[in-house]
This record gives C-alpha cells, structure tokens and sequence, in this order.
C-alpha cells in the first residue's frame, strides 16, 4: 500500500484534526467545575490480549455488548497488530464488525503500523490508539525498535488516520518504571507526550505498564508531563502490581488528572515483565469515585455483571475486590427474600 507523504500535511493540517478529536476530551478537566470523571474501559483489548487460550469472538462480542450498557464511554475494543505476534486479537476485524455500537461510545482499536490502519478503515474504526514506551530497552523488546523511530513510524499512521477522519489517542508505557532499565527520568515521558500530542493525538494515556509507581513517583512524572500537554489531555493508567493503583489514581485526582484507564475484573498483565499483574480493576475505580462524589455515568451493579462474566469463561475469579464484594452482597441480600 501507499505510503504517505509526511511533508503533505502539516501541522495546522495535524491540529485541526485533533480538534475533530477534541470534543472527546473538553468535558474531562478540572477546569469544567465539575466532578466528573472519564473511564476508558481496556478490557477487551489490554485485559485479554495476553490470555494464553483464545477466547471465543462470541464471548469478546458479548463481553463488550455487555461492556457497551454499562454507561462507559470508551471501550478499548481490540487491536490490529500481527496475529502472529497477538494471536489473541486476530479476530479483531470480525469483533469489530459484530459488536452492536451503542450511540455516544467510542470503540477505539490499537494500531501500530498503516496496515493497521487500513484495517481499521475497513472496519469503520473511528478510533485508534498508538503506543510508544518511555523505555528504550522496552521499545526495543515490545516494539522491535527504538522509540525514535516508533514515533517516525506513528507519525505515518496519525497522517493517514486525519485523512479518514479517525481520531487518535497515544499511549505511553513504562512512564515511572521499566522492568529492564529500572526508574524512568520524568523528563523522558514529557519529551514523549509532547511529541505524541504535537503529532495530533487528542489523549495521551501514561502507563505504569509494570505496576511499580507510587503517588511520589507519579506525582513527580505528572508535574512534568503537565508543563508540555494540557492537564485535561492526560489520562493514566495504572496496574496494580505492588497494589498502588488506587492510591496513585487518588493522588492523581488530587493532581487534576480526570481520566483514568481500568480493565473489568483487573484483566491484563505484560508478557514482557515478569510478575506484572493486571490493570486496575474499574469496578474498584468506580467505586471509590463515587465513594468521593465523582460522576462516571457508569452504572456499577451493570459494570460488575460484565466482569462477572468475562471472569466466568476465563476460568478465574472476578479480579475485582468490589465486585466481588458486591457481588456476595447481592447473593445474601437475595437469599434473604
Ligand atoms: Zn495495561
């Protein structure tokens, strides 16, 4: 397929079309006055891509149908990335084409290269993310290059993506931490998310892919990353490895920092860090934002129900402490009638 040319769009060209992009972020910073939180649910994606059997199209689709009326807003779908090196979301075309796409929902598809992205034209993704790492020992060992020429790479997509009209959002991994190279510099991740959010991504998603952070560390790399990007641009996302997720998306909050990323029943981990658990739980998330006043428009009883049933056909318990919890609640509440 044809490359394209990067001197062919400039960058008021790249602006403008984050600006179609835009509107999926205005609402979310703390400038609004509002209490309001954005979740960018990764399950179905993030949570399930490194699942050794694979699971069913059937149970993706159902799991995100499920997913779709729980009252997020943003459903990390799939991935098109080589079925060889992600045999999990090989299907990803197919998912896409068969999931019901509620009104207000955005179903974006991860998507490294162009011939991702002809996929996702084809499958009518509206859309997508890209990822960089802030580690180049990660780069290297995730995306088989340095970061440099991964941003070379993404500028290519983002380029072809304005053309169709796909927005996009850029994810940045190991951004306090690399299980190769250990601390990672702050300054690091907000050279990356300045280069990713001048390409035109409208989000970037900084990523603790490994789980180490703290709210020191985090606090440290956010006040970085808030001097290059706007505050209401920048979403985190956590796992849950040495069990800091909550209380760094808390100091987070205190930060300004409205936009969280969280897989159901805390699915995912990272075939390239060993002993990384899972992403942060929603179902916990959610539940501590309302427990502080924060609106989500996420219905939890609803939330819980589609984690309930990924957790079922994966053969696990539900990752998630609150809906677990809830979850038995429920059971006595209905036995006792
Ligand atoms: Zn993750």
């Amino acid at each position: 397929m044809a490359t394209f040319v990067r001197s062919a769009f400039p960058a008021a060209f790249r602006t403008n079309a984050r600006c179609i992009a835009s509107i999926r972020s205005q609402s979310w910073g703390p400038h609004t006055g509002l209490k309001k939180v954005k979740i960018v649910e990764v399950g179905p994606r993030d949570g399930l891509q490194n699942e050794k059997n694979f699971v069913q199209t059937d149970v993706k689709v159902n799991f995100i149908n499920k997913l779709s009326k729980t009252g997020l807003k943003v459903i990390e779908a799939s991935s098109f990335v080589n079925p060889k090196l992600v045999p999990q979301m090989a299907d990803g075309i197919e998912v896409m084409k068969r999931i019901n796409r509620e009104p207000g929902v955005d179903y974006p598809v991860l998507v490294p290269n162009p011939k991702g992205l002809q996929n996702a034209v084809t499958a009518d993704v509206k859309d997508i993310a890209i990822f960089a790492a802030a580690s180049e020992t990660f780069s290297n060992k995730n995306i088989n290059c340095t970061i440099n020429e991964s941003l070379r790479r993404f500028q290519d997509v983002v380029d072809m993506a304005n053309i169709h009209g796909i927005a996009v959002r850029g994810y940045i991994s190991c951004v306090v931490g690399c299980p190769y190279e250990g601390d990672v510099s702050p300054e690091k991740v907000s050279e990356i998310a300045e280069k990713l959010y001048k390409m035109g991504c409208y989000e970037i998603s900084l990523g603790d892919t490994i789980g180490v952070g703290t709210p020191g560390s985090f606090s440290k790399m956010l006040r970085a990353v808030k001097q290059v990007i706007p505050l209401e641009r920048i979403a985190l996302h956590c796992h849950d490895t040495y069990g800091q997720a909550l209380a760094n998306i808390y100091s987070a909050l205190e930060d300004g920092v409205r936009i969280f990323d969280g897989s159901v029943a805390g699915l995912g981990g990272c075939p390239f860090a060993k002993g990384a658990t899972g992403n942060v739980a929603t179902e916990d998330v959610v539940y501590m934002l309302h427990g502080i006043g924060y609106e989500t428009g996420i219905q939890l009883p609803e939330l819980i129900k589609a984690g309930n049933y990924i957790s079922q056909h994966l053969g696990r318990p539900n990752g998630s402490k609150a809906a677990i919890a809830m979850t038995s609640k429920l059971q006595l509440d209905q036995d006792q009638v």
